[in-house]
């Protein structure tokens, strides 16, 4: 028994993508993307990518090679009625098996022309052809059929290339085709730890002897700049063990982690926020009013949030924070003096319980020896202390700024969850 069978992969395939404009990159690959995904969720893996011109050499290559090593290869594109749609005839060739008009989608074909006032063009005839023995799965959104070939002991599946004709081929007819080859395959379930604040390396190293005993699990560190995902999937209902897993992970990560789920770390403050009755308030430079946007992008924020000031220039700063023009004159914009005086003047707004302030050098110019582009002040005032980070965060000013917010947020979750701890945490 292979790996991938003891660990219940049998349903492997592999996806061909045809069409020029995917190699020149004109076009993206979306459908690879949505059948993997879809695929995955019905228990089915895509084990490998391939992609390649509209060129029938090109095409059989690809198809031959994925079929030395999976059974069933899934092609998408090239099926259109024009030349340079080649695929039918690679596959067909490939099979050995001639292709045959069939007066059934003929008729079917001009049926659908018909119906939209419109006499079938004879080139469209291409698309009835079918070659000897293959399965027929109806387009329910356009005129080429999918089809499946059997290329020696192996199948071929062929989708158009056109994104809602795929799919609506793949949900009426491929996925019950294929989940009658393999009537056991199961389906995966999955966990993410979504963490924020720590770069996937560290992540990495700290959950090290955890993972190496995770042996039946799939683990993926998935990273973007606002923070490390770690998703866990089991293939084989697995579901003690995720569990366990989980909890293993997130007691290590635990002044990372800010869910177990697919929520946004702004969904995970509104609701500790809301469950806590703590009502906010943002003071933003370098940020512009992107914290309060995504505080503001959930619906019902008003629960949580009451106010927030751009406080862009330091007269802003000063009118709006109460910030001391002799603190800015003296420290900077910039720095620990000013990001406190900012949060700790936006707390004496009415029913505020928290404030958090941002202020920082986004670049690309502005940077100095001492403050270079990407030095950031955070800090978050509330529950009779402020606390203050200073970030040095690297990027351009757009992440830049999505990493300051980011990292207010991380901040301001955690003085929360302190808060429900009592304060004999702090650090
Ligand atoms: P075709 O079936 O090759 O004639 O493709 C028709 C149209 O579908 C193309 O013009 C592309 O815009 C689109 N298309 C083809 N392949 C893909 C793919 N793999 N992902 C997304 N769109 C595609
Ligand atoms: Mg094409």
């Amino acid at each position: 028994m292979s790996e991938d069978d003891r660990r219940g992969f049998g349903a492997r395939l592999e996806i061909v993508a045809i069409g020029e404009e995917l190699l020149g990159g004109e076009t993206v690959d979306t459908n690879a993307a949505w059948l993997g995904r879809t695929l995955k969720g019905a228990g089915l893996r895509v084990v490998r990518r391939a992609t390649v011109g509209d060129d029938v050499a090109a095409i059989r290559a690809a198809v031959r090679e994925a079929l030395t090593r999976v059974s069933v290869v899934l092609c998408t594109g090239g099926l259109g009625p024009t030349r340079d749609d080649v695929t039918l005839d690679a596959v067909a060739g490939l099979a050995g098996v001639r292709l045959e008009e069939s007066e059934t989608l003929v008729r079917e074909l001009q049926r659908r022309f018909a119906a939209r006032g419109l006499t079938m063009p004879e080139i469209n005839r291409r698309q009835a052809r079918v070659p000897a023995g293959a399965t027929v799965f109806p387009n329910p959104r356009g005129t080429a059929p999918g089809l499946a070939i059997a290329v020696g002991d192996g199948q071929v599946l062929l989708l158009p290339g056109v994104p809602q004709e795929m799919r609506a081929i793949t949900e009426a007819s491929v996925l019950p085709f294929l989940q009658r080859q393999w009537p056991a395959s199961v389906r995966p379930e999955t966990r993410v730890l979504r963490t924020t604040g720590i770069a996937e390396s560290s992540l990495a190293e700290r959950v090290e002897d955890v993972v190496a005993t995770l042996t039946d699990l799939e683990v993926a560190f998935l990273p973007g700049y606002e923070g490390v995902d770690v998703r866990l999937t089991s293939w084989g209902g697995a579901t003690d063990a995720l569990d366990a897993a989980v909890a293993a992970l997130a007691s290590r990560l635990e002044r990372w982690l800010y869910t177990v789920g697919l929520e946004s770390l702004e969904e995970v403050v509104a609701a500790e926020l809301v469950r806590r009755g703590r009502r906010l308030v943002v003071a933003e430079s370098c940020t512009g009013g992107l914290l309060a946007k995504r505080l503001t992008d959930l619906p019902g924020s008003s629960r949580y949030l009451l106010a927030g000031w751009v406080a862009y220039v330091n007269r802003a700063k000063e009118l709006f924070l109460a910030v001391p023009p002799s603190l800015l004159a003296d420290h900077g914009a910039v720095s620990e003096q000013a990001v406190r005086a900012m949060a700790e003047g936006g707390l004496r707004f009415p029913d505020a319980d928290y404030a958090v302030a941002i202020t920082g050098v986004a670049g690309p110019s502005g940077g100095t020896v001492e403050k270079p582009v990407g030095t950031v002040w955070i800090a978050v005032a509330g529950a009779g202390q402020t606390v203050a980070r200073r970030l040095l965060l690297p990027g351009d000013r757009a992440e830049i700024r999505d990493r300051s917010a980011q990292a207010a947020l991380h901040l301001l979750l955690r003085q929360l969850r302190r808060e429900g701890r009592g304060h004999d945490h702090a650090q």
